[in-house]
């Protein structure tokens, strides 16, 4: 069964073609600039033959025939016909509290998505854009859509519930959604692989950090309270987004500077985190750059960092009543070694031992703690789309 997994962005688009047989990517790519001058299109065939396409793409539904035709070229292409495809899996950034599981999408699936859009004016519309442009140009192929925020609907309501006047929670939903739900879970399940333990004995804390970053506690297998609240920013510091600050600071800052909402959320969203306190970049392998060479502000960012990842670590542990296990992934989780030993820094009255040797490792499966160490830390790097892919077969078998 081959399976297409379509992530849809407000201007781009990244795609998988999957064969499930092996789950192996028969071919993936990425649209950019959709609606903007210089759009273009990344290529690359399961063969590493890697293209470029420079074409004007001014909608969503030309960037989607665009990447049909090309699964189907001569030249390059991995189908003969566009028939192969069986299904089509969408990543939706926000179900609401009404998608505790993936979904087959039909009308009213699409009324509910619309109806909590507001909750991610930026994600969800474009999301809801390429299941619709999908729909066209595939009518008879089943659809499915997989919700970042999914696997977070089991926490509990005092996970979940803002000190707010409950009246916000029920007239507009105003509560602890969480995201990167897909990533959590699946590194969840890979450590209890790797650990040959069952999922459902385990406390786990899962450190998904990259542009954007959260953390979970996985108890049971089942998500109990993660770090991203109602929209993504919460929690920790990340890329370009502040995290936790003391929300006094929003209306003190707005009348200081005497700016609109709109502008300060984009300085919450856009201008803040790593990139804010550095002043330099919110990658964080620039920033580590500029802390190498001394930059204050940039070493200030980084530990401001670490810090909040680790403080996270100690209150999920509360909550959970123990750990067992702590995995890193995403971009940062997976790749930067020094992060790593930072956060787990200091964590040995916890229980923690890192492995300096196995620690000096980027971007695959391994235990970096000791073998005596009685909670393991460990690398696992993500895969939504793999589980996209494998629930859009598993709903549509
Ligand atoms: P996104 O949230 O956009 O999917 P990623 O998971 O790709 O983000 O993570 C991006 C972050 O990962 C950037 O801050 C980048 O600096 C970091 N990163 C990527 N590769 C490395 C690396 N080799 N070493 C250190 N950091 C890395």
């Amino acid at each position: 069964m081959k399976i297409l997994v379509i992530n849809s962005g407000s201007s781009s688009l990244k795609y998988q073609l999957f064969n499930m047989e092996t789950e192996s990517v028969l071919a993936k790519g990425l649209i950019q600039r959709i609606g903007i001058e210089d759009s273009f299109l990344e290529y690359e065939n399961g063969s590493g033959e890697e293209i470029v396409i420079e074409k004007d793409i001014p909608t969503h539904k030309l960037g989607i025939e665009l990447l049909l035709e090309t699964l189907l070229s001569e030249d390059h292409g991995v189908l003969e016909d566009i028939n192969e495809i069986e299904a089509v899996g969408h990543r939706i950034v926000h179900g609401g509290e009404e998608f505790a599981e993936s979904a087959v999408i039909d009308n009213q699936t699409i009324k509910k998505l619309e109806d909590v859009a507001d909750l991610a004016p930026l994600h969800n519309p474009p999301n809801i854009m390429g299941i619709k442009v999908c729909q066209e140009l595939m009518p008879d192929k089943p659809q499915v859509g997989v919700f970042d925020t999914a696997f977070h609907q089991s926490m509990p309501e005092k996970a979940y519930i803002y000190a707010l006047p409950y009246e916000y929670y029920k007239k507009h939903g105003v509560r602890r959604y969480g995201f990167h739900g897909t990533s959590h879970g699946y590194v969840a399940q890979r450590a209890s692989k790797m650990l040959d333990q069952p999922l459902e004995e385990l406390k786990i804390v899962t450190c998904h950090l990259g542009n954007g970053a959260s953390v979970a506690a996985v108890k049971n297998g089942k998500s109990v309270d993660t770090s991203m609240g109602l929209t993504p920013l919460e929690g920790l510091v990340m890329g370009t987004r502040c995290g936790d600050i003391d929300p006094a600071i929003i209306p003190f800052i707005m009348e200081k500077e005497n700016i609109s909402a709109a502008e300060m959320d984009n300085i919450l969203n856009k201008e803040s985190g790593l990139l804010g306190v550095s002043g330099i970049s919110s990658d964080s392998r620039d920033v580590g750059n500029a802390a190498a060479k001394g930059n204050h502000q940039a070493e200030t960012a980084l530990d401001l960092f670490n810090y909040r990842v680790k403080k996270y670590i100690g209150a999920y542990t509360a909550a959970m009543g123990g750990i067992d296990a702590i995995v890193f992934t995403a971009g940062i989780g997976e790749n930067s070694i020094e992060t790593r030993e930072k956060i787990l820094e200091g964590l040995e009255y916890l229980g923690v031992k890192v492995d300096e040797n196995a620690n000096n490792c980027r971007g695959k499966e391994v235990i970096i703690s000791t073998d005596d160490s009685k909670v393991k830390a460990m690398i696992i790097p993500t895969n939504e789309e793999l589980v996209i892919a494998r629930d859009t077969m598993e709903l549509v078998s």
